[in-house]
Order: C-alpha cells, then sequence, then structure tokens
C-alpha cells in the first residue's frame, strides 16, 4: 500500500499550478516511476500528489513553424524512441532514452520525470545539454524560459519552483541541423541499471567533413549534475579529425569533471570512464556526421 494523503488529477496544466499552489506540500506526479518508490520508502510518505498524468497538451513532440522540436514531458521514453521528429532529428535522444530501465521503466517513465527529477544520472540529460534544450516552466505568474544547463542546482535538486510546471522541452533547429550525435550509458549491465557513467557528444563538421565546426560535449554521473565540458569544446573547434582531436577532448574533459566514489564505482574507475566514453562517444557521433577520424 502506498501512504498517500490526498491525490488531485489536474485537467490541464493551470488547474495542476492551482492545485499546487494552494497545497505548499503537493507533489507532481507523471509516470510516477521516482514518486511512487519514494513513497513507497518512507521518503514521500503522507504526501498529497496532484498528477498530470493524461493533460493531452502536455504529450507527444511537435515541430514549430521555424523548425523548432518540442517536447511534451509527459511523453513516455518509448514513445520518444518511436517518434519521427526525433528519429529524423534527435536521434541521438531517442537512442539515449532507449538505455533506461526496461520495457515497462520505458512504457511509464516520460521525460519530463526525468529532467525532473534532477539526479545526474537521468539518461536524457547529457543528450539534452548537447542540445541545448530550453525548459518552459508554467507557474502562477505565467511561463519562462530556464535552459537546462542552468536548471541543476545540486544533487536532485533543479531551479523549478514548487508551483511550476514544466511543459516543455525545446530544441531550435540551430542546436540540431547538421550535427551527428552518439551517447555512450556505461552500467554494470545491459537492463534495468542506472548509469555507472553517461557520455553523449554531437558534433558538427566543416564543408569536406575533415574538421570539426562545433562540437557539444557533456556527461552524466561525472559531477553532482550533468555537465557540459565547455572548455574543452572551445578547445577542439576548428581541428581536423585526427586522433589528436580525442585525445584533446578525453584529456580536456578530464579537468573539468569531479566524480565521486560510490558503491557503483570508484572515482578512478569513472575517471578512466570519463575519457575512454569521450574517445568511443566522439568516434560514432563523427561517424553519424558524416566524416571519419583519419590517424
Ligand atoms: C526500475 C526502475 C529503473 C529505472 N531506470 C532508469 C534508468 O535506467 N535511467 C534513468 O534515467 N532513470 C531510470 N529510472 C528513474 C525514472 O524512471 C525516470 O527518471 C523517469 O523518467 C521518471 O519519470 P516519471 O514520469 O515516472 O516521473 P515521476 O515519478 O512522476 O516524477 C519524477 C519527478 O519529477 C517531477 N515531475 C514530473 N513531471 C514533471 C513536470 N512536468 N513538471 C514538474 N515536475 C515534474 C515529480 O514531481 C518528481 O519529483 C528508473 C526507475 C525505476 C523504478
Amino acid at each position: 500500500m502506498y501512504d498517500i494523503d490526498k491525490y488531485v488529477q489536474a485537467a490541464d496544466v493551470d488547474d495542476a499550478v492551482r492545485a499546487l499552489t494552494a497545497d505548499p506540500k503537493a507533489v507532481i506526479i507523471s509516470g510516477g516511476s521516482d514518486v511512487l518508490i519514494k513513497i513507497r520508502e518512507g521518503k514521500l510518505a503522507g504526501c498529497s500528489l496532484v498528477s498530470i498524468h493524461g493533460i493531452r497538451e502536455l504529450d507527444g513532440v511537435k515541430m514549430e513553424e521555424d523548425g523548432t522540436v518540442v517536447i511534451g514531458p509527459c511523453t513516455v521514453f518509448s514513445h520518444i524512441t518511436n517518434n519521427e521528429i526525433v528519429r529524423k532529428h534527435i536521434p541521438i535522444l531517442g537512442d539515449a532514452v532507449d538505455q533506461a530501465g526496461g520495457p515497462q521503466l520505458r512504457n511509464i517513465g516520460t521525460i519530463g520525470g526525468n529532467v525532473c527529477n534532477g539526479v545526474t544520472s537521468a539518461d536524457s540529460a547529457s543528450s539534452l545539454l548537447t542540445l541545448n534544450a530550453v525548459l518552459k516552466l508554467c507557474g502562477p505568474s505565467g511561463s519562462r524560459l530556464v535552459p537546462l544547463e542552468e536548471f541543476y542546482a545540486g544533487p536532485g535538486r533543479t531551479v523549478r519552483e514548487h508551483d511550476e510546471v514544466l511543459t516543455e522541452i525545446r530544441i531550435t533547429k540551430d542546436n540540431y541541423e547538421g550535427f551527428g550525435g552518439h551517447y555512450i550509458k556505461y552500467g554494470k549491465r545491459q537492463a534495468m541499471e542506472i548509469a555507472t557513467l553517461g557520455c553523449a557528444v554531437q558534433v558538427k563538421l566543416g564543408e569536406e567533413k575533415n574538421t570539426v565546426e562545433d562540437l557539444r560535449l557533456a556527461y552524466g554521473v561525472a559531477a553532482p549534475t550533468p555537465i557540459r565540458c565547455r572548455r574543452t569544446e572551445e578547445t577542439v573547434k576548428g581541428m581536423p579529425l585526427t586522433p589528436k582531436l580525442a585525445d584533446m577532448l578525453a584529456e580536456g574533459a578530464l579537468k573539468e569533471v569531479m566524480p565521486r566514489s560510490s558503491w557503483r564505482a570508484s572515482r578512478e574507475f569513472r575517471l578512466q570512464l570519463v575519457e575512454e566514453l569521450a574517445r568511443r562517444a566522439l568516434a560514432q557521433a563523427v561517424c553519424n556526421a558524416g566524416g571519419e577520424i583519419h590517424a
């Protein structure tokens, strides 16, 4: 049995915001794969829930006229992976969320819940960071846009106010057009495993497909929150596609991450993964962008 004090099913976003404003202790529930576990473990025992499950405006993926991809936060992982817009324009994200949990989890866990739980191991986070995703949050006094990179406030914490609902995850065309990307999740086993480390690379190549025009590198579990390696990214722009590029990326990343030891892996092992996954994700991302790393 779950110890739940009150349950409100919101009819729409305004209704959800009203219910959250009226009850400062209420918690949003979407797919419930994090929230229900916390209730059962006692961390959220006796809480009030405001359900956004089933609100149509929060579900699905669409493209705006200017090419911006807009992802509804209540879209479950399996629908993201199979969505035509995602497959065509941002396949890195569909591949990343396809590595979360097992099939049941992917049919109930939502991308909004994955972002809003604020955890560093969230499988969507590093790919969304490399896509410069922007979040739309709606609260009692209107809406605001927050870049995902500024959303994380610490382990399991975000800048979202209690009475704000994430209503859109936005990715503009200039952040996906012409890029090739790849996400690697390292876990102790293939399925039903939280990432020991996750690494995403998005790369755009020059016209001749032999230099780096733009590159984004992001990690999960390499720091208390998902992170971008901005300084390293700057150092590799314009470089030719040689092994030196992979060396610069891997060595640069090591200077920007700050993983810790946990029961899953030591800090030293995670540092080794930071380096190795950068090289592997880069090689595949370059290939997906139409190039190849030459000796
Ligand atoms: C067996 C199991 C395996 C798992 N494996 C993985 C894995 O491999 N990789 C991974 O990344 N995660 C994994 N998870 C964690 C979890 O399933 C995901 O984080 C999932 O995306 C959460 O989505 P949800 O809709 O179920 O979230 P919920 O539990 O409904 O909510 C999660 C949090 O986000 C908030 N929230 C949800 N939607 C919104 C919104 N629109 N606006 C504001 N706040 C919101 C809730 O209040 C809550 O704090 C696993 C969980 C389980 C139970």
